[in-house]
């Protein structure tokens, strides 16, 4: 640069000595019309600006001692000059009229939008960054926390003294289908006492637990079974199951009180949500998956069939809520408090419970399938389980099902309604006579029957189970038996369908109550 300098020094001092320039002369920029060159010399070099016609037209050039006070001029909207006194000094002189400058220096748009984007995309990255770190932070505190872990400070406050009851009915129950909001849900889990084993399904174990003095069932799933435990909750949670004949239902438990609607008599689904927690801890870095939901202390139907012998009434009723239960996941309801339909898939005495009014309803809903018409939409879940072999529909053992047909699965379900049908009026007592408790086809399969083992006798000796003879001798039970043997038709469409047997075990119940009235 300074070399540069020295050379433009040399330069200029060759050209005044070739221009022949007096010593107090410069040698100026020059683009006015009459310089022939681009420089001129005189006394002083000038910038001059002017406004033509809205155009700014600018030159540059010398001015001899006599107009020198030109340079002296105010410079305004219209006119302008500035000079300066060194040898080419005008050619890098700048010059604004009045307002030029500032629009001249104005931002343009890219600039203005850099300007207004950079600190706004600063900002947005440090918010997100931030938000991070937080989500971070609080992943960490999640892990750490156990099941004894009263981190929640915040949701235990929430839930207060509260009963399940008050948490159920309360206005504070979200939209869909659970009840309670999830972070009651969590504190409602991490404040439950275990205290005995009393089920264990092929999935995992239920436990009867204590939460604030109430008791209530808590299904943990094994960790390998993650996809139940997904569904359940996932069904619990988007659908409205609110029915007396779901598990769930709040009325008509020991100790809590609250009205109870019962399908049995034509009143439709309970006004109480009934499921009532899912949760997910991480335990010794290992992850437990929990289902809590209403105790029901007579256990499953298969249990109560064990060490209960029915009379009719009872044996009807227990038929009867069954029924109804499925009527209601079966069934589509429209509607924003509606529910798509649902089919089980595995239904069986197990997955019966028996409510402390000689009600059942339905449990497990772990392999249950959903499908809405208005988008014929069949959602059969991500669950690689299979239902129990014992009570496959010979349409299962063939594999010849329609997979993608929501009607079968329901056909599937009938078929075991019907098996559980079997299992209970063996249990009940006709003429002074009742059977011991057998699960269905204890006589052609072993206790633990593989695929194979039901294939061949439902398939291809095409065997149901043997209907006891004494049923005949009463009027409900021989009714009982026949809808038995339309639900065990090989043909899945042949079946009843659950609405209808439903129908018939209502007329059956009328046909017991009147009696009773005119006594
Ligand atoms: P799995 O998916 O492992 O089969 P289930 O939901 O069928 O689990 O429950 C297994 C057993 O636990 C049932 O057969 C029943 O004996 C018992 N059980 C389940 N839920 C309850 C409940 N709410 N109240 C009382 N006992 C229950
Ligand atoms: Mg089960």
């Amino acid at each position: 640069m300074m070399q540069c300098g020295a050379c433009s020094q040399a330069l200029l001092a060759l050209m005044s000595l070739s221009l022949g320039l007096a010593a107090d002369e410069l040698l100026c920029a020059c683009d006015v019309p009459h310089c022939s060159l681009p420089s001129c010399m005189g006394k002083v070099c000038f910038i001059s600006k002017r406004k033509e016609e809205g155009a700014i037209v600018q030159h540059r050039g010398c001015l001899s001692q006599n107009i020198l006070e030109h340079c002296h001029t105010a410079v305004t909207e219209q006119y302008g000059m500035r000079c300066c006194d060194s040898s080419m000094c005008n050619a890098e002189l700048e010059l604004f009229l009045q307002g030029e400058e500032a629009l001249g220096h104005a931002p343009s748009l890219p600039s203005l939008l850099l300007m207004i984007f950079i600190p706004l995309l600063t900002l947005l990255i440090l918010v997100v960054l931030t938000a991070l770190f937080c989500w971070k932070v609080a992943q960490h505190h999640h892990k750490k926390s156990d099941l004894g872990d009263m981190d929640l400070m915040l949701k235990a406050s929430m839930v207060g003294d509260s009963t399940l009851e008050d948490l159920l009915s309360d206005d504070c129950t979200t939209g869909s289908g659970s009840g309670l909001p999830f972070l009651v849900q969590r504190t409602v889990a991490r404040q439950i006492t275990l205290v005995e084993c009393v089920g264990k399904g092929r999935y995992g174990e239920v436990w009867r637990g204590v939460w604030h003095g109430e008791s209530v069932a808590v299904k943990i799933f094994s960790s390998r079974d993650e996809q139940s435990w997904f569904r359940e909750t996932e069904i619990y949670n988007t659908v409205l199951l609110r029915h007396d004949n779901i598990l769930g239902e709040l009325g008509g438990q020991a100790g809590l009180k609250g009205p109870r609607s019962s399908c049995l008599h034509g009143s439709g689904s309970s006004p109480h949500p009934g499921f009532i927690a899912s949760d997910m801890t991480s335990r010794n870095s290992s992850t437990q998956l929990w289902l809590i939901t209403h105790y029901h202390e007579n256990g499953s139907l298969y249990d109560y069939l064990q060490r209960t012998a029915l009379d009719v009434e009872t044996c009807l009723v227990l038929a009867s809520s069954i029924i109804c239960g499925l009527v209601h996941l079966h069934v589509e309801i429209f509607g924003t408090q509606g529910k798509p339909a649902i089919a089980h898939r595995d239904l069986k005495s197990r997955n019966i419970l028996v409510k402390s009014n000689q009600q059942c309803c339905i449990a497990d809903l772990g392999l249950a399938v959903m499908h809405s018409q208005g988008s014929d939409y069949l959602d059969i879940g991500n669950n690689p389980r299979v239902g129990t072999k014992r009570y496959m529909a010979p349409e299962v053992l063939s594999e010849q099902i329609r997979t993608d047909c929501f009607e079968s699965y329901k056909q599937t379900d009938v078929w075991a309604y019907g098996l559980v049908l079997w299992e209970i009026t063996r249990r009940t007592v006709v003429n002074g006579i009742v059977e011991e408790y057998r699960p269905p086809f204890f006589d052609a399969v072993p206790s633990d029957p593989s695929f194979e083992d039901m294939k061949k006798v439902v398939c291809i000796d095409q065997q149901t189970p043997v209907i006891p003879n004494r049923l005949f001798s009463d009027s409900v039970l021989s009714a009982l038996a026949k809808i038995m043997k339309e639900c065990w038709y090989q043909s899945p469409s042949a079946r009843l369908t659950a609405l209808r047997i439903k129908k018939t075990l209502r007329k059956l119940n009328s046909s017991l109550e009147k009696p009773k009235l005119e006594q």
